[in-house]
């Protein structure tokens, strides 16, 4: 084989390793992300648990409140009506507004228990679920470490791969290194193997004369069809 020829394999060996370290890094980085999107979830959904909570809170002290004002009107009637010094006409009136006011102060007094009830349920909930986000988002901050570090440790692999490729690519001469660049545009094997008389990147047959120039330690030889730099193995 060329010794040229064995040089570009080799560079094309060191491309294609680097090319799939890349690759490997865009897929941490996607992982990365999600994990970070993740977290803002949870986050998310826990502010949206106390926005709820506070809304009930807020709720709950508008009832009480509205209770307590019944409560204090109820008393005014009532303190009315023990008077005395009113008409029949009003008394009943008044009897009216009390009897009114009390249904009011019950349903009032019934809604208020059951917003009791759903604070607490949730802030139980709250907590266990406070819990658990923790939890998760320790767990995806932990993922996100290791994947920075493999990031790395990639990272750092591919700048030797980056120095290896110079040293190989200094040993080669540039118009081959041309053709080969060129040729890597668009696949990924420029440099393939003839294989009983046929290009192993393209699979159409190349001509004798081809194969000769190929077994050549001399010249470099490429596949008519597809333009690739051939070797016999
Ligand atoms: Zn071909």
């Amino acid at each position: 084989m060329n010794k040229n020829v064995k040089k570009l394999l080799e560079l094309q060996e060191i491309d294609n390793t680097s090319r799939e370290k890349e690759l490997r890094i865009d897929k941490l980085k996607q992982r990365k992300d999600n994990l970070k999107e993740k977290i803002e979830g949870l986050k998310e959904k826990e502010k949206e648990r106390e926005e709820r909570l506070e809304t009930l809170k807020e709720k709950s002290e508008e009832k009480n409140r509205e209770v307590d004002e019944l409560q204090d009107q109820i008393e005014k009637y009532q303190k009315r009506l023990d008077e005395g010094i009113i008409s029949f006409k009003e008394t009943e009136a008044l009897e009216e507004k009390i009897k009114h006011s009390t249904d009011r102060m019950e349903k009032l007094e019934d809604e208020a228990i059951d917003i009791m009830m759903k604070i607490d349920k949730t802030e139980e909930e709250r907590a266990k679920q406070k819990t658990e986000t923790k939890k998760a988002i320790n767990e995806n901050n932990e993922e996100i470490d290791e994947l920075e570090e493999k990031k790395e440790e990639l990272a750092e692999e591919l700048q030797e791969l980056g120095q290896e490729r110079e040293r190989v690519v200094q040993k080669i001469p540039d118009r081959l290194i041309d053709q080969y660049d060129r040729l890597r545009s668009t696949n990924n094997n420029p440099v393939v193997k003839i294989k009983n008389g046929v290009c192993q990147g393209c699979q159409m047959s190349v001509s004798k004369n081809t194969v000769k120039q190929a077994r050549d330690s001399q010249g470099i030889a490429t596949c008519e069809n597809c333009s690739r730099i051939l070797y016999v193995g």
